[in-house]
């Protein structure tokens, strides 16, 4: 297939586009239907401490460049992105394979990043007071943490690199970023936007490869690393965290999530129909944020999974491109697989299908929109990450009941619950462990606030006035008194 937004790729390092040093390059891959879309350079190691050089290089330059100036840079970057956003949708869908309306919307989300921290790069500041037992003055001062890597997934191929890119420019660091091998070819058009934006040589330099394991080892190894931002699976986090510990490095993990989506028996459930809908279905079910488990009050349970299904049911399912299509693909077969396999095995432990629940015949990787009732609370789709179109029903019928279910896993990103009670909600916010709680709503992504986890779903946050700290260190000087 050809389209004008699809070109071969190339290494960008020190302001440069280059073949890897070995000259290997591997294909991106359309989830619609299997074909080659283009292909990128396959970086190793050697390519990546080029990559990394070129980032310790700018390092020094961009932390004395003036904040008002880095901001300027990324403000002028949000205004190219925003007016490429077609572009810049096409070659998401192209390559992630969602609609081109959910694109869009992550370009927008995706651009807010620049424009949020580039309003926060001029809000850098330390603080002065007094010794409490008198005499000295201290001052702390605020200085970027250095050289980062990004590792991304390719779920959001835009969004989870501009949440990481945005800030890091705004405090005054450098970067490698590696985007995932399913979807490098956003990030490479990302670094030509913030070149024409201005951003000097060496400040971001992009990385793709199909052997992320040897290429973020090679740099995870190297001391001139300060920093490692990792959005991604929870089993490669804590790989990651245990490759930081030999060099310290400071870092950050957004992983995996298993969000409940808690309806109360008061409720409005229609609302809570169309609030499940986004929390489901946006992008297809491949975000961290997911709904993943829907835990209903027992009194409303066949409502809302009537409701939910006659929804579900009239998606239409095909290539993100086409007009009318409502659910794209699934990233490749093994998430067919391992979302169907979720499927059956709710049904072999109980569970009655309401819509949904087949494979589509191929080309493609699709899953049918599906919805499932009467799950028991332990079973597998309960406890695991589906990454798929998939609602599963459990019922309950206390609200302790409700909050102790919700916690009951390893994970801690997301959560929602419907309810029209204000000390419920109060309660829900103290007592749901996890980093962010959507009361009514099924969309809880912005960019002004601070999004990240607990448990097993990491630490850090990005977005919101929290994320600029990410790349800041602080130094404390005490000055003595007059
Ligand atoms: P993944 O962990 O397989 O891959 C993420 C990235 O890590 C990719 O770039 C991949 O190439 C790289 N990678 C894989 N193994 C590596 C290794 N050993 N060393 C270094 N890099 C390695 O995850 P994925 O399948 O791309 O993404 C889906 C996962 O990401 C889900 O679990 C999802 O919940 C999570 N996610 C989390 C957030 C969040 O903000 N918390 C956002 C989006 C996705």
């Amino acid at each position: 297939m050809t389209d004008s937004v699809l070109r071969p790729g190339r290494l960008f390092i020190g302001g440069t586009w280059r073949e890897a040093e070995s000259g290997q390059r591997f294909s991106v891959t359309d989830p619609a239907d299997g074909s080659t879309l283009t292909d990128v350079a396959d970086a190793d190691p050697g390519d990546a401490l080029d990559a990394l050089d070129a980032a310790v290089a700018a390092q020094a330059g961009w932390a004395a460049t003036p904040a008002r100036e880095r901001g300027e840079i990324l403000r002028r970057a949000f205004e190219l992105i925003m007016s490429q956003a077609d572009d810049y949708a096409r070659l998401i869908s192209l390559e992630m394979g969602k609609t081109l309306a959910e694109a869009k919307g992550e370009v927008t989300y995706g651009a807010e990043f620049f424009r949020w921290f580039s309003e926060e790069a001029v809000r850098i500041h330390g603080r002065w007071m007094q010794n409490p037992a008198g005499g000295t003055r201290l001052l702390t001062v605020k200085k970027p943490v250095g050289p980062c890597l990004f590792i991304t997934p390719w779920n959001f191929p835009l969004a989870m690199g501009t949440r990481k890119i945005g800030p890091a420019v705004a405090a005054g660091c450098t970067m490698v970023v590696k985007p995932a091998e399913a979807t490098p070819l956003t990030m490479l058009r990302l670094a030509e936007t913030l070149a024409e934006a201005g951003l000097p040589d060496g400040v971001l330099n992009v990385v793709t490869t199909s052997s992320s394991p040897a290429v973020c080892s090679a740099l995870m190894a190297d001391d001139r690393l300060r920093k490692l931002s990792f959005t991604g699976s929870t089993s490669v986090g804590k790989i990651l965290v245990k490759q930081s510990a030999d060099e310290l490095q400071r870092i950050s993990m957004e992983l995996g999530g298993n969000a409940p989506f808690l309806v109360f028996e008061d409720a409005d459930v229609d609302a809570a129909v169309d609030g499940a809908m986004i929390a489901k279905m946006r992008n297809m079910g491949e975000a961290c944020t997911a709904a993943n488990r829907f835990l209903v009050h027992e009194s409303v349970a066949d409502a809302f999974a009537e409701r939910l299904g006659a929804r579900m049911g009239k998606l239409a399912t095909g290539r993100g491109q086409e007009e009318g299509v409502d659910v794209g693909p699934l990233i490749d077969a093994n998430a067919v697989e391992s979302v169907h396999q979720l499927v059956t095995d709710a049904v072999h432990d109980g569970a009655t299908l309401v819509v949904g629940g087949t494979v589509p015949d191929g080309p493609g990787t699709f899953y049918s929109p599906t919805v499932l009732l009467g799950v028991p609370a332990d079973a597998q789709i309960n406890r695991e990450e589906i990454f798929g179109p998939v609602a599963p029903i459990t019922t309950f019928a206390t609200e302790d009941e409700a909050i102790e279910r919700a916690n009951a896993t390893e994970y801690g990103l997301a959560s929602y619950a419907y309810t029209n009670d204000l000390g419920r909600t109060i309660r829900l916010a103290e007592r749901l462990e996890y980093g962010m709680v959507g009361i009514n709503t099924g969309l809880i992504s912005n960019a002004a606030a601070p999004f990240g986890g607990v448990k097993a779903s990491g630490f850090g946050r990005e977005g919101g006035f929290e994320g600029i700290e990410e790349y800041l260190d602080t130094t404390y000087v005490s000055i003595p008194g007059a």
